[in-house]
């Protein structure tokens, strides 16, 4: 899966990274029991990871609109402990947000030790959306990938371990998937007349997605542009990732503070 971690040392064009990829698999089917044994194994990673206490990990989702970040957590935090994980969409900042920096919001909700956190869109939102409607002056929004990078830093030397996931959707398929929203009555409330007037500026979110993933992609905190067209590839690749990093992680159980050889439990 190493193959869609960014490179620190090398810059991506989005439009060389296809969203149709499956790397060598065909079809869904061959990935199934693959998925459910991840699936599996994360969960039994996260009883340690919550039992060991010590470390979290923070997994960030961002896409272009449709671009499947709600499948995504509803597939790989499936078999989660609801106990341990905690997830956090953001939306328009709110005014009390407003009137902090912008990071204020995003730190007070990073997982706790033992747990972990899912961020539905992030502070990656503050050099994208801010970007593209200039919410912002360049002035501001520019000195934020470092900001960013120092804030993960500050993170990870802390004990959060950080995966950050780019769903790469085509424009056709976005295009499909709107299609498929209004034209389906239980989905038709996900569908907004605004998700259109977004889409007439894809070129610009790509440019500042291109952005974001080059400068704010770092050894300790690295981006994935995951391929998503396919939904069942997209959650495969998500979900072996999380896995393989759980298991790099590697929590243990604590050990007991006293010998407990000689306790008795009376009838
Ligand atoms: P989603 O599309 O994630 O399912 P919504 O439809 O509620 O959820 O969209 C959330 C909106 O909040 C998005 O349009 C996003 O760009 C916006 N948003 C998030 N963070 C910020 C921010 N820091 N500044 C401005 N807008 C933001």
């Amino acid at each position: 899966m190493n193959q869609y971690k960014l490179d620190p040392d090398k810059a991506i064009k989005l439009k060389d990274v296809d969203p149709d990829d499956t790397g060598d698999i065909k079809q869904k089917a061959d990935i199934r029991d693959k998925l459910e044994k991840d699936l599996a194994r994360i969960r039994a990673l996260q009883e340690a990871l919550y039992a060991e206490h010590k470390r979290s990990l923070l997994i960030v989702l961002q896409a272009m609109d449709t671009g499947g970040k709600d499948g995504t957590i509803e597939h790989v935090c499936s078999g989660l402990n609801p106990q341990g994980v905690v997830v956090t969409p953001f939306k328009v900042p709110s005014a009390e947000e407003m009137a902090h920096d912008y990071l204020w919001r995003v730190h007070k909700v990073t997982p706790g030790k033992g747990m972990i956190g899912v961020f539905n869109r992030s502070h990656y939102e503050d050099v994208l959306v801010v970007r593209v409607h200039d919410l912002a002056p360049k002035e501001v929004w520019s000195k934020r990938y470092e900001q960013i990078n120092h804030f993960e830093r500050l993170l990870t030397d802390n004990g959060t371990v950080i995966l950050k996931f780019f769903l790469h959707i085509s424009k056709a398929e976005q295009k499909e998937r709107l299609l498929d929203r209004l034209n389906t009555p239980d989905k038709r409330w996900k569908f907004a007349l605004g998700d259109l007037k977004e889409r007439a500026l894809w070129d610009q979110y790509q440019e500042a997605y291109e952005d974001a993933l080059n400068k704010c992609t770092t050894a300790a905190a690295p981006w994935y542009v995951v391929p998503a067209n396919k939904k069942w590839y997209r959650n495969y690749v998500v979900a072996r990732i999380v896995r393989q990093t759980l298991e790099e992680m590697d929590p243990q159980y604590p050990q007991p503070a006293e010998d407990l050889s000689h306790v008795v439990i009376e009838d």
